[in-house]
């Protein structure tokens, strides 16, 4: 892919060209192929990058997770709870154990990726988190955090995906703290961290028994899962392509052993997966996965959630500026 960066002085004639994404000026080259942004490494192309001034959450969040998260926020206390949970476990400790343990994303260090943040912040209109690359054999990216959220990518995330799938990945979890999800989302991850036997016996893990009751533990994580639909769509709003979301699934489903994955394939199973399953029974196949502890994302879903999304109309009418706040 870094064959076709371009460096902003170039002696071979092309026109400027600037980047749709993050305004950077670049030279294109006048022997073609396809041209990339020197700063974010996206495609150069001609055409316009929509950017959200006043994006509500209510435009775009999944029915499904406000509808678990107004269940959550009944539960008496949690909010108090969460809070005190957090404070126990300690918000710092977020910061210090990826400043300690992985590598701090900055205009410096890692441009590209620093760039991408900037481009999923500004079309969101979300101030700029820290942003953190860990060295992990897990294929995952999370956000953490109360008041200053972080985002930490795995590398073997990103080592496998395109510049444009990072883009989603990046802009997934952006979608995160533009959904105000990241008070409930850390305690999640806790609770999920805590499902690991080896973790199970620490000290923090009857803590949480203390401070949180059955009720919010079930609450909480029934809420996460449906979380992530409504953050793949804050990842089409700035990646504005829904097949960067669809192969980016498919990496997280099969790996990348491209050669062999068929991505029409891949969409079709996902519209397969729509037809089999409707939400009840989800619902009762999502307390069961629950109850086992398992804790995975579930990409054919979400894929299948993000088709039905894009031709219900609802994402162009975004896209258009037309779109009616369902916000109750
Ligand atoms: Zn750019
Ligand atoms: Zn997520």
């Amino acid at each position: 892919m870094a064959d076709i960066e371009i460096a902003s002085s170039d002696e071979n004639g092309g026109a400027p060209v600037r980047c749709r994404y993050c305004g950077q000026l670049n030279q294109t080259r006048a022997d073609g192929g396809s041209p990339r942004c020197g700063r974010c490494r996206l495609l150069l192309t001609g055409e316009p990058h929509r950017k959200f001034a006043e994006l509500d959450k209510h435009e775009y969040v999944h029915p499904s997770d406000s509808r678990a998260l107004a269940a959550l926020k009944t539960i008496p206390g949690i909010d108090t709870a969460l809070k005190k949970l957090l404070e126990v476990t300690g918000e710092s400790a977020i910061r210090v154990i990826f400043t300690a343990s992985a590598i701090k994303v900055t205009p410096h260090q890692c441009p590209d990726l620093h760039a991408k943040l900037q481009v999923a912040c500004t079309t969101l209109g979300v101030d700029m988190p820290e942003l953190f690359v860990q060295q992990n054999p897990t294929v995952n990216a999370f956000t953490g955090g109360v008041k200053h959220p972080v985002i930490v990518l795995h590398s073997s995330l990103i080592e496998r995906l395109t510049d444009e799938e990072v883009l989603a990945v990046i802009a997934h979890e952006v979608g995160h703290i533009h959904a105000e999800h990241v008070l409930y989302l850390t305690a999640a991850h806790l609770l999920e961290a805590l499902a690991n036997v080896a973790i199970a016996a620490a000290p923090v893990a009857s803590l949480v028994a203390q401070i949180l009751s059955g009720t919010m533990r079930a609450a909480l994580l029934a809420w996460a899962r449906r979380a992530e639909l409504s953050c793949d769509r804050a990842a089409l709003l700035v990646t504005q392509d829904a097949h960067v979301i669809g192969r980016t699934m498919m990496k997280l489903c099969g790996g990348t052993f491209a050669s062999k994955i068929d991505y029409e394939q891949f969409l079709q199973q996902a519209r397969d997966f729509q037809k089999t399953y409707d939400e009840k029974a989800l619902d009762r196949f999502w307390a069961d996965i629950i109850t086992s502890g398992l804790s995975h994302p579930f990409p054919v879903w979400r894929v299948s959630e993000i088709l039905k999304w894009v031709e219900s109309g609802e994402y162009q009418r975004l896209m258009d500026g037309t779109a009616e706040s369902a916000a109750a």
